[in-house]
């Protein structure tokens, strides 16, 4: 089985790459888990001082694994960046709470309070789980063939775990952009502040080099204290408790698709999720 992500280091930059590509980087846990291995790997590198993350094959991330033969929603696992307890054998509304509390928002609060400045280099699609790999790097360059969206709200979800939206949008934006569920260009994302910059899809590789570059002649230590300094102005505005109190009505969501129609994710399926985002 080839890894679920890629990991290299070229002078002072770690380029980490998804590599599902066959499931358009579709996030199961065992990928999730890489990708962590991947960024401690880079942040116990002192050569490493900037971190790349990118998508194999055609997308970026089409988002959580709702649906390929390698999903592991049911499988134990050892905790990834929380305290929680085993999920897999719990009942009712407890597994899916404790297993997404640690491995979808944990391990994302983890990855935006690394040390060291990321990026996402986003290509294709960026859906659902996928904005949250992208929202939890520092900086966002994308392509112009680049979309984003979170379609979960179909699901009868108000959003995905990483409830960044109203803070990376705006809350007017983010009311459009759940409300309709559809796709997001990359110019009106960059428009409404929530990516930094938007190139030709062939310039893409060459603009993150460049940024990577400049920043890797910063002091580390500097790079460190002022990622700190920002997160910690944007946990001021409100977007840890903003997603501390969005984590329990997801999970009552998850709740109530269970008991309404006994499907955590309300009946949906990746066909249905891919279609709602294809006819708009
Ligand atoms: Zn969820």
């Amino acid at each position: 089985m080839s890894e679920p992500v890629h990991y290299e280091v070229e002078g002072a930059v770690a380029w980490v790459t998804l590599h599902r590509p066959e499931y358009r980087n579709a996030q199961n846990v065992a990928m999730l888990r890489a990708l962590d291995e991947a960024y401690m790997r880079a942040m116990g590198d002192d050569a490493v001082k900037v971190i790349v993350l990118r998508g194999e094959g055609k997308h970026f991330s089409a988002g959580h694994d709702i649906g390929t033969p390698g999903r592991d929603i049911d499988k134990a696992f050892d905790r990834l960046a929380t305290g929680w307890y085993p999920h897999a054998n719990k009942p009712g509304a407890e597994a899916a709470y404790v297993r997404e509390a640690d491995a979808y928002l944990g391990l994302c609060r983890k990855w935006r309070e690394l040390p060291k400045p990321t990026i996402a280099m986003v290509h294709g699609a960026c859906i659902a789980g996928g904005l949250m790999l992208a929202w939890s790097c520092d900086l966002i360059v994308a392509s112009d063939d680049a979309f984003f969206a979170d379609p979960v709200v179909r699901m009868g979800i108000p959003g995905v775990e990483f409830f960044a939206h109203a803070h990376a949008l705006g809350p007017r934006k983010a009311k459009e952009f759940l409300f309709l569920g559809g796709r997001m260009s990359a110019a009106d994302a960059a428009a409404a502040g929530m990516i930094n910059r938007v190139v030709p899809r062939d310039e893409l590789e060459a603009a993150v080099r460049d940024w990577a570059s400049r920043i890797a002649e910063m002091p580390r230590f500097g790079l460190a204290l002022t990622k700190q300094a920002i997160n910690f102005a944007e946990d001021r505005m409100g977007l840890r408790d903003t997603m501390d109190a969005v984590y329990g009505m997801h999970h009552l969501a998850h709740a109530h698709n269970t008991l309404a129609s006994e499907d955590y994710i309300g009946g949906q399926d990746v066909s249905s999720m891919k279609k709602s985002l294809e006819d708009k």
